[in-house]
């Protein structure tokens, strides 16, 4: 297992900034660093959140980020970090299109916790965006809004970072299901830790009442899992703890966390 006195340029020395296919530069992981992922992964498979989350900020400190929407299992991990590790750079991408009940959670973190949520947007404003496309483009192309406004900003973000850290869970979905905890993100060429990749919805819920932390109250409202408000609706007891993001839609993600390469 690697120690907390392994370095960045200790990491760097084993990627590689390569043009891949028609995307923008990003890294390679060179074969010693898959292998000390996959040890890594068997190694926490069965450890609770705090002890990921500590590994995470020690194995890569100084270069980790975290993603979050402000979702349960982004202020629980954020509940943890502050304890952890509360310098760690935590951004939130701000599409423009985001509940105003968001990015109030933002400033209850802050808060409590002290913990500074950076927002990342895109450089053209909604108001500009909508003009140039003749409209709203999530209600005819969410996938090209989806790309233009979260997965062109994380690609630029996550370029001066070495690892990032997500809420994902297995059970939530089944593009979901095989999210390993430790492992190499191919789409944004960094490394990915899903310290809840093991957990339920209702285990989050737990930490969260017990130790009172901070969450959207949007849930309380029904609605499940909260993305940007226009692609976002409120569900009924018997359907799926995602349905109601992009509903309508085929679209199921918003290419953040799918194994597409
Ligand atoms: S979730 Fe909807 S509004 Fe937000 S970026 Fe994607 S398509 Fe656009």
């Amino acid at each position: 297992m690697p120690s907390k006195n392994d370095s960045k340029s200790n990491l760097l020395s084993v990627l590689e900034l390569n043009q891949v296919d028609s995307g923008p530069p990003r890294a390679t992981a060179s074969d010693s660093l898959l292998l000390e992922l996959a040890e890594a992964n068997a190694a926490l498979e069965t450890a609770e959140p705090p002890e990921i989350i500590r590994w995470a900020t020690e194995r890569f400190a100084g270069t980790l980020t975290m993603a979050t929407a402000f979702g349960p299992e982004g202020c629980a991990i954020l509940y943890w970090l502050s304890q952890i590790s509360p310098s760690t750079h935590v951004f939130n991408l701000e599409t423009g299109y985001q509940f105003a009940e968001t990015l109030a959670v933002r400033d209850r973190i802050q808060a409590t916790y002290g913990i500074s949520v950076v927002l990342e947007r895109p450089e053209v404003s909604v108001e500009q965006y909508e003009r140039e496309n003749n409209g709203p483009l999530y209600r005819t192309n969410p996938n090209q809004c989806c790309a233009d406004r979260k997965l062109a900003i994380i690609h630029r973000v996550l370029r001066g970072f070495n690892a990032w850290m997500s809420g994902i869970r297995r059970d939530q979905s089944a593009d979901r299901s095989l999210a390993p905890i430790v492992g190499w993100d191919n789409k944004f060429g960094v490394v990915k830790i899903s310290p809840l990749a093991n957990w339920t919805k209702n285990q989050v819920w737990e930490l969260i009442t017990r130790e009172n932390i901070p969450y959207n109250p949007l849930h309380d409202q029904g609605y499940t899992s909260i993305g940007c408000a226009p692609c976002t609706r409120s569900i009924s007891f018997d359907e799926d703890e995602r349905a109601g993001r992009w509903s309508g839609h085929t679209k199921t993600e918003c290419g953040l966390h799918s194994r597409d390469s």
